[in-house]
């Protein structure tokens, strides 16, 4: 009996040590997505190892331009995600945030933590959502997508085979 209740207690702290993990694994992220009315608004939140292979301030000229690049991306939302021209989305926000982007040092791990906005004037057109930034970024390998809408919340894994899904 005894052994069988240390281990439990091990098996348990495994679960927690895993679950403190979770929250940022590498090569995945997720995203919540909810379309109220003409609004779509997203938030994002992606491992910087995913889209830079580093966590690191940049530490040369070639990781320096990849963050650049990376910045002045996020300006545009659909370079994360792309919808459908019949929907006639337009983005009205979108912001980006990151310890990297601050030059702050990180303990080890940096997340980019992205929100953005766009009014649909025809967001029943809104049936495929895609993500070409798997295509660039080939360390990302999944999104976990939280859709809210009227029909009210689905879940989704996309995946850089299948970057795509339809609510
Ligand atoms: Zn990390």
């Amino acid at each position: 009996m005894k052994i069988i209740k240390i281990l439990c207690i091990l098996f348990a702290g495994c679960c927690l040590v895993v679950g403190a993990f979770a929250q940022h694994a590498h090569g995945n992220g997720k995203l919540q997505l909810k379309l109220q009315g003409q609004s779509l608004i997203g938030e994002m939140e992606m491992p910087m190892e995913a889209l830079l292979g580093f966590e690191h301030l940049p530490k040369n000229k070639a990781q320096s331009e990849a963050m650049s690049r990376l910045q002045n991306a996020t300006k545009d939302a659909t370079y994360f995600i792309e919808l459908p021209a019949d929907a006639k989305c337009q983005q009205k926000e979108a912001k980006a945030e990151s310890s990297m982007f601050q030059g702050v040092a990180s303990k080890g791990h940096s997340d980019l933590d992205y929100s953005f906005y766009f009014i649909c004037l025809n967001p029943q057109a809104l049936t495929k959502i895609s993500f070409p930034f798997f295509k660039s970024h080939i360390k990302s390998h999944q999104l976990k997508v939280e859709w809210v809408g009227d029909k009210g919340q689905k879940s989704f894994t996309v995946r850089s085979s299948k970057p795509y899904f339809s609510p």
